[in-house]
């Protein structure tokens, strides 16, 4: 909620040095069961581009247009097709739903679909999307690895172990070979795990397997909340041993020394 300028007022407030947007490319499952109901228009993510373009003419810092695209196996080639003709400066992919279920929210679905599945397997089922995701080689960066633990803080710990933890092995091999960043998002510090999405567990995790690319987000969704518990995410990062935290324009990558 806000607008573009409203966010950058509040970023600039906030002494940041740069802002990219990641307005978000979702799709939502709908009660009849049609997946596509809401899809912003390619008209309408036009105008967002255009909007945070016209925001750098008058802007103290550097100002990026991304988008956060949810990722479904049945939209890939619609999305990569649409994304090879809107130039972004940076793609965040990310997965919040499971078929019918959506698993980011609200809290009583994402909870109904642990109870129908059970917890791992629940896990898995997202885990298995998010790879294919990477896979698809269509991002820079990896939004909220174990977004899982949101409603469910145990979830957390289950994908430290077992199946869950090799199949996040899976997808973070994918993520060194093609050289897809992993995120640091913030929200988790004040959502009910209390710690980022990823944990710092599998921050390290990602480091050991070989993944490069780090970028930080506050997910704020709102301009009060802007750049929220960036320092507590940048400091994860420098522990779980990353060197560097990148940003991007017009998809080329910066590092920028943790
Ligand atoms: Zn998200």
């Amino acid at each position: 909620m806000g607008t573009v300028a409203e966010h950058l007022h509040a970023a600039e407030e906030r002494g940041l040095a740069e802002i990219c947007f990641t307005e978000h490319l979702d799709f939502y499952p709908s009660a009849d069961g049609l997946f596509f109901s809401t899809i912003p228009t390619e008209g309408r993510l036009l105008a967002y581009l255009e909007e945070v373009r016209e925001a750098q003419q008058h802007a103290r810092i550097v100002v990026r247009a991304g988008l956060e695209v949810d990722y479904k196996p049945e939209a890939e080639r619609w999305v990569g097709e649409l994304l090879n003709r809107v130039g972004f400066d940076f793609l965040l992919g990310s997965v919040h739903n499971v078929g019918t279920w959506p698993v980011s929210g609200p809290a009583e679905l994402a909870l109904a679909y642990f109870q129908e599945k059970g917890a791992e397997q629940g896990c898995l089922d997202y885990l298995e999307i998010v790879e294919r995701a990477v896979a698809a080689d269509l991002f820079d960066s990896v939004a909220h690895l174990d977004l899982m633990k949101r409603f469910r803080p145990e979830n957390g710990e289950l994908m430290k172990r077992g199946r869950l933890r090799d199949q996040i092995v899976a997808i973070l091999d994918v993520m060194a070979a093609n050289g897809t960043g992993i995120e640091v998002n913030a929200a988790g510090l004040v959502h009910d795990p209390r710690e980022a999405y990823p944990s710092l567990y599998l921050l390290k995790l990602a480091r050991d397997r070989g993944v490069e690319v780090l970028t930080v987000g506050s997910d704020s969704h709102q301009p009060e909340t802007i750049g929220r518990n960036l320092e507590a995410a940048l400091s994860l990062a420098r522990t779980a041993g990353f060197a560097h935290v990148y940003t991007f324009d017009q998809r080329a990558l910066t590092p920028h020394p943790l």
